[in-house]
């Protein structure tokens, strides 16, 4: 692996692509959510299990990250935070990583946040829904509090430009609130079809998204249990482009999108 592609811009790098509790703990796909160069800050969206030691394998230094990201605690999209933030400020020997997450992260009984890391913080924002968090040249909108399992968790937009479609139950006011014709939308399709009782989106709802907000291009990502086992993610993705006449893709583990 060579340290040159850490220098291009406006890149998306997925880490991993698995989603739920089976398909992450059982490991049927790595985790450790995405890697995002916007204005030339690196972005780490949703550090899950194995992001630390993936973000290494990659020869990607974590010192070099100034924005750390949650949209919310569940360990899948939380796990190596710690361990992230510990090594972006180089064990509290720089002062440049920011934090923006949900209120929940930093305080309250499911904090996932270790207190003494939070002091090594160069700033910290928490989402609600419609405000803005601003640090150096990255605008992070929380453009709509989600349901999902009773966590704290919102979908967000970087520079007006990604718009990140975390974990939820699908509702129509997504089509209300979210903004259209986005460059890229990336959906975290966990479930194949709908299933009672699980707050999660299915292929049908991200058909529902693309339809109805029209990015340029969609991805999907965030593959669950029952969609990796039974089904194809990239077959999935070319029924989705045909249906919606947007071009998707189906993430994979490590996979790089550029975008200008
Ligand atoms: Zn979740
Ligand atoms: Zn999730």
């Amino acid at each position: 692996m060579v340290l040159y592609k850490w220098k291009k811009l406006d890149k998306i790098l997925f880490l991993g692509t698995a989603g739920g509790r089976a398909s992450t703990f059982r490991l049927l796909r790595r985790s450790g959510g995405f890697l995002l160069n916007l204005s030339g800050r690196w972005i780490h969206v949703d550090p899950g299990p194995g992001a630390f030691v993936y973000l290494h394998q990659m020869d990607f230094d974590p010192r070099d990250l100034d924005l750390v990201v949650l949209s919310h605690v569940h360990l899948d999209h939380s796990a190596d935070v710690n361990s992230i933030l510990e090594s972006a400020t180089d064990g509290g020997r720089r002062y440049h990583t920011a934090l923006l997450a949900p209120r929940s992260v930093f305080e309250g009984e499911d904090r996932i946040l270790l207190p003494y890391l939070r002091k090594r913080l160069a700033y910290e924002a928490f989402f609600e829904e419609g405000k803005i968090a601003e640090y150096m040249d990255v605008k992070v909108k929380a453009v709509m509090k989600h349901r999902h399992h009773d966590a704290e968790t919102y979908a967000l937009l970087f520079n007006d430009r990604i718009l990140y479609v975390t974990c939820a139950l699908f509702e129509e006011r997504m089509l209300e609130v979210y903004p259209k014709n986005v460059d890229i939308m990336i959906i975290n399709t966990t479930l194949y079809s709908k299933r009672t009782y699980i707050e999660h989106l299915c292929v049908d709802d991200a058909i529902k998204l693309i339809n109805g907000l029209k990015p340029k291009r969609a991805i999907l990502t965030h593959f669950g249990y029952e969609f990796l086992k039974h089904h194809d993610p990239q077959e999935v993705a070319k029924r989705v482009s045909f249906i919606t006449q947007v071009e998707t893709i189906a993430a994979f583990d490590g996979m790089e999108v550029y975008f200008h």
